[in-house]
């Protein structure tokens, strides 16, 4: 088996366990390892560390499989790291709940590069890395076992590909169409577009939070930003808001909401949808000196990575301040980054700066993350993205 291995002083983190090895880390590479080829990482005087996936096009060197020497990485052993996986979800999700949820959730799952996601009688795959490709028809073997799921289809049609050197795909695996589900999430519905949707269709990480808008919408006059198909939008409407504005720049997802609020026969009294860069809608809503009970702020991924965050911090700057202005006493934010570049901590800063220069007094009530399907593995703690603070003004 090719090598690679690594400089003296480097060894620390695949130790601890983390799961990847960076290019700067490496001192050699011995044997000619093709893409996505297993590997064993040697510490500086040769000795075992690791079995990973190299990617020789990747900042990302290589990713580990398995830190025991005597493992072999083959089908069988992805197959006991996919059956875990899925057992281990049984735990967080009720059988009524079953219609969606993540199965697979990539590194913290043990599984670099693979997310599975089930939309009930259907899996969305996404291989995202050379060592989940190689392996890629072997996975798919094993969850239509494990599942006994008999559609799947593909969206690797994701810019981190590029990274590895790998094209987009995108496309049925197994079954017929129309790749379209109805799922339930909490008792609401919403039909889900796995071929044409955003990422594997639905946002499914934000279940838990879009969970506590229902109990806090009665009444109440809801501004949603960023609202996709209408996720924390038909919450509120299920809670009994007064009113509901839904915006969003994407024109098909504004279409599919409105669908939503069809298919669970919310009267269009209560709604508005608008199409719109939320960064102009807001700064309207405040010329007009609208004001709202509960405001949603759910923005895509402003920094990928740690080099754009300046930028980010700017523009979660903007959206917060604006919000805080539109907000009644009393009102409630909730707001989110799923920015990898962007802490936790800094995410905070930045909240309160807004606030400050809002000339609001805010004070968090809750911090919010991903749901349990979506789980952080102690030693990588990339895998925590999202997060979110409900404030509340006075
Ligand atoms: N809260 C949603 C998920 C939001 S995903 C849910 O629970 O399902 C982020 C959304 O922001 C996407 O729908 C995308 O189309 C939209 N978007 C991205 N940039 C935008 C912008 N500048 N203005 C308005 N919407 C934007």
């Amino acid at each position: 088996m090719a090598t690679i291995q690594l400089k003296a002083g480097r060894e620390k983190s695949v130790l601890q366990k983390h799961p990847w090895i960076f290019s700067g880390a490496v001192a050699a590479v011995n044997g000619a390892p093709l893409i996505g080829d297993t590997v064993d990482v040697l510490d500086s005087r040769g000795g075992f560390l690791a079995r990973a996936a190299y990617s020789p096009l990747s900042q990302i060197r290589a990713r580990v499989w398995t830190w025991d020497e005597n493992e072999t990485v083959d089908v069988n052993f992805l197959r006991g790291k996919l059956e875990k996986a899925i057992a281990l979800r049984r735990t967080w999700i009720t059988p009524e709940e079953h219609g969606a949820m993540r199965l697979v959730n990539a590194e913290s799952d043990g599984i670099p590069g693979l997310v599975v996601d089930q939309y009930d009688d259907a899996l969305v795959i996404q291989v995202l890395t050379a060592g989940a490709e190689a392996w890629r028809n072997g996975l798919v073997d094993a969850l239509v076992e494990l599942t006994g799921i008999q559609a799947v289809y593909e969206r690797s049609d994701v810019d981190v590909r590029r990274l590895e050197g790998l094209p987009d795909r995108a496309g049925a695996i197994l079954g017929d169409g129309p790749w379209m589900r109805i799922i339930h999430e909490n008792g609401i519905k919403f039909k889900v577009d796995l071929a044409e949707g955003q990422k594997t269709g639905f946002y499914l990480d934000q279940k838990p939070n879009r969970k506590r808008i229902l109990n806090l919408s009665k009444d109440r006059e809801v501004l949603n930003c960023f609202c996709y198909t209408g996720g924390f939008s038909l919450y509120a409407l299920a809670g009994g808001a007064k009113h509901v504005l839904s915006v969003d720049s994407s024109a098909d997802a504004l279409a599919a909401g409105m669908e939503n609020a069809a298919l669970n026969g919310f009267s269009s009294e209560r709604m508005e949808w608008q199409e719109g860069d939320v960064f102009n809608v807001l700064r309207k809503l405040r010329d007009q000196a609208r004001q709202f009970d509960l405001i949603v702020l759910d923005p895509p991924k402003f920094a990928p990575t740690a080099a754009q965050v300046e930028r980010a911090a700017r523009g979660y700057k903007d959206i917060n301040l604006l919000a805080f202005k539109l907000l009644r006493p009393g009102g409630l934010l909730f707001t989110f980054s799923c920015s990898g570049g962007v802490s936790p901590d800094l995410f905070q800063k930045i909240i309160a700066g807004a606030a400050l220069d809002a000339g609001v007094d805010a004070r968090i009530t809750h911090h919010m993350e991903q749901g349990p399907d979506h789980p952080v593995a102690v030693n990588f703690p990339e895998g925590a993205y999202l997060k979110g603070l409900v404030l509340q003004v006075s």
